[in-house]
């Protein structure tokens, strides 16, 4: 089945000091075979590529990026940077890839205006942020500017895992919990919610959120957010009980998810025009994900949704 994937990594000089913490507790062997291949544009991506029948990857840059840049100025600065390489690189392939923007979002109005440059000039079909910034998440008051934009321009934001800004006690001393295990999962639901329970979507019904990993859990909690959030005092009421906007604003990708249980879940709560592809390379198998959706229990029809109509439909490939 032919595939477009969505969390496809990248990495270039300027950006690569603010990566290199959060990859140190590699195994020294995946730390190489994965920073070769996020330099690669060229033959290694597209053979993983052609592999498993992905025709399009949308890229996008490894985390964090320069939302950890102290200086709101450089970090306008190098996002602009990065944003204009990797459009030079779509620009050399533009029937493989395409290209999601890196925005400096301690800067909102700027993160804005660099969402859309990227958009209308650069041919880029959204942007994916790396969770928090310096403390601060997409529910802030200052990001109403950035949610306005992105839904005017129907542009969708990946919320892609990052550390939170402060350890979490409660996995201090049990540290293989911390990241990719566990502790992105609970940090980046956690934003996704903070999102919903804070009317983002009241105010921008258009606005579109894609998250990885078959949803960060979300598709699995549906009625028991509804249920438990009627027992406390909204900070600001909703118009509809919190599944509504996870099923309307929020779509998800199977990156890192390859079983059958979690897949099925997901269709089950949001939809069959809810879940896509993703292989969140090269942290992760493109082989792996293509071979299990090749073969994942769903009908043709939904394989095909999933694969590439209803990427081609959000993004307007
Ligand atoms: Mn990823």
């Amino acid at each position: 089945m032919r595939k477009i994937a969505l969390e496809e990594h990248f990495m270039t000089p300027g950006m690569n000091g603010y990566w290199l913490p959060t990859v140190e507790d590699l195994p020294p062997a995946l730390f190489e075979e994965v920073r070769g291949r996020l330099f690669d544009f060229g033959e290694r991506r597209l053979a993983a590529m052609d592999e498993v029948g992905i025709e399009r990857a949308v890229l996008s840059l490894a985390g964090p990026g320069v939302q950890v840049e102290p200086d709101a100025a450089v970090a306008v600065r190098a996002a602009r940077e990065c944003n204009d390489q990797l459009a030079a690189e779509v620009a050399k392939n533009p029937a493989r890839f395409s290209g999601f923007a890196h925005l400096p979002l301690q800067d909102a109005p700027a993160a804005a205006a660099e969402l859309e440059r990227c958009v209308t000039e650069l041919g880029m079909v959204g942007a994916l942020v790396n969770g928090q910034t310096l403390g601060t998440y997409l529910d802030d008051p200052r990001y109403e500017v950035f949610w306005e934009r992105a839904a005017a321009l129907g542009a969708p934001v990946y919320i892609h895992p990052n550390d939170p800004p402060a350890p979490y006690g409660g996995w201090a001393d049990a540290k293989i919990l911390s990241r990719a295990a566990w502790g992105w999962t609970v940090e980046t639901a956690t934003h996704a919610l903070r999102l919903v329970f804070s009317g983002v979507f009241d105010r921008y019904p258009a606005a579109r959120v894609v998250l990885g990993h078959m949803g960060e859990t979300l598709p699995y909690l549906l009625w028991r957010l509804d249920s438990r959030t009627k027992l406390y005092k909204a900070e600001r009421p909703l118009q509809h009980p919190p599944s509504h906007y996870i099923r309307s604003n929020i779509l998800v990708t199977i990156s890192g998810q390859c079983a059958a249980e979690p897949l099925l879940c997901a269709l089950a709560s949001l939809g069959e025009d809810r879940v896509m592809f993703a292989t969140d390379y090269p942290f992760e198998s493109a082989e792996v994900h293509g071979r299990f959706m090749d073969a994942a229990p769903v009908s043709e029809a939904v394989r095909a949704r999933i694969c590439h109509g209803n990427a081609e439909a959000l993004f307007r490939l």
